[in-house]
This record gives C-alpha cells, structure tokens and sequence, in this order.
C-alpha cells in the first residue's frame, strides 16, 4: 500500500481546462472520495493518477515515486470502472485470475488469493460462471475481485456503481466500506452521487469546474462547508438559500430577508461573527433539517425561532416528511416528522434552529 501525493495538478484538452490545480495529499491505507457535478475534472484526474491520461502541468508521486511518466502497468495501481470490463469469454475466476497470470504469479498462490477475495466478495459460488450468467452487482463484484486479487498500492474507482439500480447501488455501497475496512488499500473513488461519497469516504474532496472547493471529512463538509457550492452540493434536499442582509437590534443582530419575510434573529452566540457584515447584502443558507416542527411543550428554546408557514406541497418520505412552502418570493423545504405534516394549504408553525444556519458572501461564495 502507498500514500499519493498530487502537487498542481493541470490537464487541458485543446483549449478546454478540464482540472486546473489540484493539490491532494491522501495517506496510506485511505479511503478518498472525488466527488462533483458532471464535467468538473473528477474522471480526469484520476485517469491521471492511473496513467491513462498525460498530464499537462504538475506531479503526481504514488508512494514518494514520481510516477509522471511510468507505464500504468508500472505503477502497481488496480482500477474498477462503471463498466465492468470483464472479458467475457472467461469465467469469473479466470477473470480475477488473468492479471496474476500476466505477471507470472505461481498457480498455488493465484488460487489462495483468488480464494481469499471470493470470500470477502462472497462470489465463491459464482467463480466458474461466465460475466454473462451474472447479474450487474455480481459482475461488478468480479471486476473489483480481480482488483483486490493483485494487492495493488492503490486502487481507483471510476464511478463503479453507476449502472446498478438504486437498491443494488446502497447494497454494493456498504460491501465496498466493509471491504476496505478488511482490506485497508489505499482507494481513491470517483462518484458525482454526494450520497454516495458521504457514506463511503474518510475524507471527501469536493470538486467543481477543475478545481477542489472543499477537502474534509464528511462531517466537516456537512456541518462547516466553506463555500456556497458545497454547502448546496452536499445535502438533499439541498440548503435552502434566501437573500438577506443583517440588522442591529438592541445589543443583538437580527436577519431581515430582502425577498419579504419574518425577521430572525441571530442567536447570541454567532453575533460575534457576524457583526462585521452589518448592512451587507448577504445570503442565509439553513437546511431543510434544521427548519422542523414546534415541540409539543417547553416553547421557545435558545437558538430556535418559530415561524408560520403556508404549505404548498408535501412529499412524505416514510421516514420524515418534506413541507415546500415560500418565505417571501423564495421557495424553501422543511423536514417533518411524518405525523405532524399537515396538508397543502395550511399554515403551520415551524422552528428554524438557527444555531445551525450558515451566512455566506453572495459575491465570493464563502460561508462567513
Ligand atoms: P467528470 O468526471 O467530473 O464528469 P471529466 O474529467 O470527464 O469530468 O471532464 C472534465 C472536462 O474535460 C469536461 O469539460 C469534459 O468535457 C472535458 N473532457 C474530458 N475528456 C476529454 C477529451 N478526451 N477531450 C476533450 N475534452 C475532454
């Protein structure tokens, strides 16, 4: 196993900048998420990693090697891609054999570690079915047996679990963490599902438009995003994000909406911070899980602020229920507790718990 180290990361394609500037340091034995919206470098830069694509500008040491310009078959990494890419004229067991076989590896020691992997994946009883006669969560299980087989420094997966349907997808996405917990290989993960890199990552790198907006563990991205664009990316539904501009009142700061609104209070504890903003047109951004039901007694708590709403759409989820409504000319989403959702049309109250809300610079994105 190998640390990677990635100093500056560019690649331009023609005149298109397709990652420009990535620094990442990610430890021996981690496991890092890539994540971000459709074309913002993701599948890029670890095609770089791999050797599969040059680099423009910038160094990438796998291991302390500088592996610039060593041959992907050199630079001991095993790849798991969206598609399979299993040789189908083989069974599942001569395909997780076929790399070792390649690299001259003895028959008694290709079986064990064969063996060993088809145990973690639990596709011993599959091995001598051809990808054909699998199903796409089996084949895909081969394809990553036939990476774990090789022992590899590093392993990259390149949105492995796209073509798997939902309920396969949360199935191999638990199997995927339990293997890396047995396994511990470094792995460096390409997804654009924020859910997908919120379960699986140690540590998530947010990208967007070829550069990184965010490197943290998915708690630090989840409560203390740094910027706009992952406090929206990161969540779902997404933070709601409402125009405003902070007011004195009294020894205290309150937030009035610009888009009409009640006015909210800003809890003590955050008036610090952001007394420098006074004045200045700002955005609030606060999850739908942090506007939620009044309690049944106790009233008012530090931190909440009661508002009544106008429902205009409800979606239950089982679990909890979604309220959409407006506050002044902004469409904003609340989460429930299924059982006090009322229907489209009714004014009900809700606490905003304002202790958890975010105030963001509209001009440079960052979270104050
Ligand atoms: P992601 O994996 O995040 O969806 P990619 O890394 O595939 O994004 O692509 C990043 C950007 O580079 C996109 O704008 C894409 O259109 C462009 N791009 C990717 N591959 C090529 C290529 N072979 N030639 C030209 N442009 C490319």
């Amino acid at each position: 196993m190998a640390g990677v180290r990635i100093r500056g990361l560019h690649k331009t394609y023609n005149r298109t900048d397709a990652v420009c500037g990535i620094d990442i340091d990610i430890a021996d034995g981690e496991f890092v998420v890539l994540v971000g919206p459709s074309g913002c470098g993701k599948s890029t830069t670890l095609r770089m990693i791999a050797g599969l694509e040059e680099i423009t500008k910038g160094e990438i040491f796998i291991d302390d090697r500088l592996v610039n310009h060593v041959q992907p078959k050199d630079r001991d990494i095993a790849m798991v891609f969206q598609h399979y890419a299993l040789y189908p004229h083989l069974t599942a067991r001569e395909n997780m054999s076929f790399g070792l076989r390649m690299r001259g590896y003895a028959k008694d020691e290709i079986k064990t570690r064969v063996t060993e992997a088809a145990g973690f994946l639990n596709i011993a009883e599959l091995l001598d079915r051809r990808p054909g006669q699998l199903s796409g969560g089996e084949r895909q299980r081969v394809a990553m047996g036939r990476a774990i087989v090789r022992e590899p420094s590093v392993c990259l997966f390149d949105e492995p679990l796209s073509n798997l349907d939902a309920k396969l997808r949360v199935k191999m996405r638990t199997e995927i963490k339990r293997l890396h917990h047995k396994v511990k290989t470094t792995s460096i993960y390409v997804t654009h599902d924020q859910v997908e890199a919120m379960t699986l990552a140690e540590r998530i790198v947010i990208m967007n438009a070829g550069r990184i907006e965010q490197v943290g563990t998915p708690d630090e991205i989840y409560l203390h995003p740094k910027t706009k664009f992952v406090a929206g990316f990161i969540g779902s539904p997404a933070m709601n994000f409402l125009h405003c501009r902070l007011a004195k009142e009294g020894s205290g700061l309150t937030i009035s909406l610009i888009g009409g609104g009640p006015s909210l209070p800003v809890p003590t504890a955050l008036t610090g911070r952001y007394s420098p903003y006074l004045g200045k047109d700002l955005v609030l951004g606060i999850r739908p899980e942090h506007i939620k039901e009044c309690p049944d007694q106790g009233g008012a708590q530090a931190g909440f602020v009661e508002i009544d709403i106008k429902i205009d759409v409800v979606e239950p989820l089982g679990m909890d229920t979604l309220l959409y409504f407006s506050i002044g000319d902004t469409e904003v989403c609340a989460r429930v507790s299924p059982d006090v959702a009322r229907g489209p049309g009714e004014i009900m109250p809700l606490m905003a718990e304002m202790n958890k809300m975010h105030l963001i610079d509209p001009d440079t994105g960052t979270v104050l």
